[in-house]
């Protein structure tokens, strides 16, 4: 079985995002990337898969400028065994993602495609399903434990609990955050993925058109949250919760 992992360079998620003066966007310039950590999880799974004997091969997907070849680096020394770029400067929004994604399994034609159940960037959580429904397969969103056999069973995390499905291949998956542990590529590790072959291609090349279909009208900060107060004692918190609050 072969197995697609979608990996996306974001900013990293310690860094402090900050909003550009003209309200366009966030700032990038001298910003820390790193794999989506969402796909960090999918690129784990994958590899556990091609461990247990159950996948041949993991092959990792990104979409984007040339510095997303890094990441898919970063992919290949966890364990994937090649990367393919669909490299373009643009913005590139789900949906495009998506058919990019599709026109890859088409030439690929992988059993199961992992991918992360969102973007730390733009918080969309759109890419996995709207892939699915552009192949027409099964889907397993916001898994926390996968077992392939001749179907897959996926364990969802849905609100109030977890829910086990049962979906035929071939099948996208999207990770949840206990899925399992990435682990750390190793020194060894990184200077294997070095030779790892990374295939460069173009969404023109795909026949894919990628461009955006919503406009950004301003990115604004969140609102600052004001000081909080410290009470002396219980009664007194229960005082401001019932006369200052009045929500008890
Ligand atoms: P989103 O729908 O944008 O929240 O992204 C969900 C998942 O889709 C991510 O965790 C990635 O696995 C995948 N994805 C989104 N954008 C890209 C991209 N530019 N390149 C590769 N994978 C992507």
């Amino acid at each position: 079985m072969k197995v697609l992992v979608a990996v996306k360079r974001v900013i990293d998620y310690n860094v402090k995002i900050r909003v550009k003066s003209d309200h366009t966007g966030v700032e990038t310039a001298n910003v820390k990337f790193s794999m989506n950590p969402f796909d960090e999880i999918a690129v784990e799974e994958a590899v556990r898969l091609k461990e247990a004997g159950k996948a041949s091969e993991v092959v990792v997907v990104s979409i984007g400028p040339a510095t997303a070849q890094e990441t898919l680096r970063t992919a290949l020394a966890m364990g994937a065994d090649r990367g393919i770029l669909v490299q373009t400067d643009d913005e590139v929004q789900p949906l495009g993602v998506a058919k990019a994604l599709a026109a890859v399994v088409a030439k690929e034609a992988p059993q199961l495609v992992i991918l992360g159940k969102q973007a730390i960037d733009d918080d969309s959580n759109q890419t996995g399903q709207m892939l699915a429904a552009l192949l027409g397969w099964s889907q397993g969103t916001f898994a926390s434990k996968v077992e392939v056999g001749d179907k897959l069973t996926v364990t969802r995390e849905i609100d109030g609990g977890l829910q086990t499905i049962s979906i035929s291949l071939p099948a996208i998956v999207t990770t949840d955050l206990r899925l399992n542990e990435p682990r750390y590529a190793s020194l060894p590790n990184i200077m294997k993925a070095k030779k790892k072959p990374i295939d460069m291609t173009s969404p023109a090349d795909l026949g894919v058109d990628v461009a955006p279909r919503l406009v950004t009208l301003s990115v604004e900060e969140p609102p600052k949250r004001s000081a909080g107060i410290k009470v002396p004692d219980v009664a007194a918190l229960v005082d401001k919760l019932k006369n200052e609050a009045k929500v008890i």
